[in-house]
């Protein structure tokens, strides 16, 4: 069976497939990424923690790239997700899946002797935006759920979908598709929004 990317899956399932990209932008946006987790690093291992970047998982058929794992040589460790984007709700969701799903294997793969904190950053203006979940909390419970159906069902499920619908979203500011219809309307309300 072919191995299946939690983070590709998780956007192909919620972005729009008629989405056309523009590279110019991605190309930013990846360079941010880049410069926000080497910060985010420096920052953490000044303050005692080893930190692995784009440390690799798999369960089964399914890998995935952690930003960065951190720990200070006890037995909790920082799941940390790294986002260029700003916090917005359309986005939050599937950065949550992405970080359930990273949690949800390692959870698996410890048998119950670390303690993992996961965290997703965003960026906040000039400052960085860090929303943990904690152990004891309901948020985690739901995270280790969700992580544990996205995981699941794609160590089974079928790549294939059959979904072909336009989706809007912020995405919309950076397509290229001229031949969407609504390509138009997400440009005006961008235009008016402030
Ligand atoms: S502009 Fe149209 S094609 Fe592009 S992402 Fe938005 S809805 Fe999809």
């Amino acid at each position: 069976m072919s191995s299946r990317g939690v983070r590709s899956i998780i956007e192909r399932t919620f972005n729009c497939p008629y989405f056309k990209k523009n590279n110019d932008v991605l190309e930013k946006a990846y360079d941010k990424h880049s410069s926000m987790v080497e910060t985010i690093k420096r920052v953490l291992e000044k303050k005692g923690m080893d930190c692995h970047q784009e440390f690799s998982i798999t369960h089964g058929n399914v890998r995935g790239k952690i930003d960065l794992l951190c720990s200070r040589g006890d037995d909790e460790e920082y799941i940390i997700e790294v986002k260029s984007s700003k916090f917005s709700r359309s986005r939050v969701m599937k950065d949550f899946l992405q970080l359930a799903s990273y949690t949800y294997v390692l959870v698996q793969q410890d048998k119950g002797n670390k303690r993992f904190i996961p965290v997703l950053v965003y960026s906040y203006g000039s400052k960085l935006l860090f929303l943990k979940v904690k152990k004891e909390s309901k948020l985690w419970s739901i995270l280790i759920k969700f992580g544990e159906m996205v995981v699941e069902n794609l160590k089974s499920a079928d790549s294939h979908t059959s979904r072909r619908m336009y989706v809007i979203s912020e995405l919309c500011y950076y397509c290229l598709n001229d031949n969407c219809p609504f390509k138009q309307s997400s440009e005006e309300d961008h235009a008016g929004s402030k």
